[in-house]
């Protein structure tokens, strides 16, 4: 007998007929002779509403909090109590089960804790009395206050990943809106190809760097579990994509006909639209400045991408410092540096959130130099200015304005012979 994980996200459930459209592939699966783990989502947008709601209550966007923690963990325990009655009703038996009861026990960081232990004793006395046990993802519980933590924005995925691993499952399934991971997103790009396989050291660059389809925790987790992830969508019987752990030959690939022995030159292109520039201008070209500017910045947590210093091009005696971080980080960072302005001695500080990053990843770009050419010449032709570039062994990102961004994704994807015959279906969803 297999035990599967399976995880529904939101776009699968938003509406009674998606709950019920999602209990009888859930029921089928353990007909089929599985034990079945299922982690759901909240239903459609609802924690977007739940964070509007808060918005609306306090006056403005709401920042991590032990209350906005509750507030949106209410979502997840709607879908997977419903589901439990949906799956009841078919004549199966289902139990549903809050992080905290499934063991997920996390640090205090609300917004963005972190798994420290899943213990998950009560889902498997669940299963093993013939139940399809299912869990309200992307929340866990701090043991030390006894408080309710989410794991952050998409972090059902890592629920069920923690869950597949904790508990030796044979596959963990990601079930969405579209038939797997896409060599672009296929709402900006409509000619998009479904990878049949793509490796985790990619998946890892592709999440990272806006591909909204798995959430970074889930990957990085899965790689060091060695575990496999089937990414497919709830609304079709099609085959997903398999991320193929490190040690592939542990597997058996039954549904694919050979893991490739040579990976494509590139396996896709992601955009980003969260990030915000920052850029310090005039800071004293002396050593020491970008210490002090990245001290203050750790020190307030913002997490930074790209990182730039420019000579600047009038003056010898001083340079400008560029960066990216999340634009929700943004105002954080202009402000601690505004409050150090004497101390660093900079003459402005420029703030952007009208930008898009741009990423070409491939494990085959590694031994071939064209593909820088390729690529910079695919935006030259598109009329697309860079403003900043980064790149990293299997990948090359840009920051460019937003508005050229969906435009400036589509020529990469073409110049790479990336395009598809058949249109990508894109299921459900608002892309919200
Ligand atoms: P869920 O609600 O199931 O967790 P998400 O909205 O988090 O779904 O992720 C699925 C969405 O990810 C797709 O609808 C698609 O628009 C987007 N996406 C972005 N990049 C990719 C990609 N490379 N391949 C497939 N989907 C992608
Ligand atoms: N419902 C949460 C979110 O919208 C978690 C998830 O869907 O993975 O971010
Ligand atoms: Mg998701």
């Amino acid at each position: 007998m297999s035990l599967i994980v399976q995880k529904f996200g939101g776009s699968s459930v938003a509406n009674a007929d998606g709950i019920k459209r999602v209990a009888r592939r859930i029921v089928d699966t353990q007909k089929a002779g599985n034990d079945v783990v299922v982690v759901v989502s909240a239903m459609g947008d609802t924690t977007d509403d739940l964070l509007d709601v808060a918005e609306e209550v306090t006056g403005r966007a709401p920042g991590p909090s032990r209350e906005l923690d509750m507030l949106l963990t209410a979502g997840e325990r709607i879908s997977m109590s419903v589901l439990a009655m949906a799956v009841n009703s078919l004549g199966a038996k289902a139990q549903s089960f809050t992080g905290s009861q499934a063991g997920m026990i996390t640090d205090g960081v609300h917004g963005s804790a972190r798994l420290v232990e899943v213990n998950p004793n009560r889902i498997q006395t669940s299963i093993s009395q013939g139940n399809i046990a299912i869990v309200a993802g992307f929340q866990g519980m701090n043991r030390q206050t006894g408080d309710i933590t989410t794991l952050g924005r998409g972090g059902s995925d890592t629920t069920a990943v923690a869950l597949a691993a904790a508990m030796d499952a044979d596959v963990c399934e990601i079930y969405t809106d579209v038939d797997g991971v896409y060599s672009a997103d296929p709402r900006v790009v409509p000619s998009a190809r479904k990878l049949d396989t793509v490796t985790s050291e990619e998946m890892l660059e592709l999440a990272a760097n806006g591909a909204k389809i798995l959430h970074l925790r889930s990957v990085e987790y899965a790689r060091r579990f060695n575990l496999k992830l089937h990414v497919r969508s709830s609304f079709s019987q099609n085959e997903g994509t398999i991320v193929i752990p490190d040690n592939p030959e542990e597997f058996e690939f039954e549904n694919l006909k050979e893991i490739p022995l040579e990976q494509p030159l590139i396996s896709g292109v992601t955009h980003d639209r969260s990030q915000a520039k920052v850029t310090v201008v005039g800071v004293p070209d002396v050593p020491g400045s970008a210490a002090k500017v990245f001290g203050l910045l750790n020190e307030s947590n913002v997490n930074l991408d790209m990182i730039v210093q420019n000579i600047s091009t009038d003056r010898s005696d001083v340079t400008d410092i560029s960066f990216t971080c999340d634009q929700a980080q943004g105002g954080k960072a202009v402000e601690v540096l505004t409050n150090h302005k004497a101390e660093l001695g900079f003459e402005e500080i420029k703030y952007n959130d009208s930008i898009g990053k741009l990423s070409l990843v491939g494990a085959g770009m590694k031994a071939n130099p064209g593909v820088s050419f390729a690529f910079f010449d695919a935006l030259r032709a598109a009329g697309v200015n860079i403003e900043m570039i980064s790149t990293s062994e299997i990948r090359i990102s840009v920051i460019t304005d937003i508005d050229h961004l969906d435009e400036a994704v589509r020529a990469v994807h073409t110049a790479f012979g990336l395009d598809a015959e058949q249109e990508a279906t894109v299921y459900g969803g608002t892309g919200r």
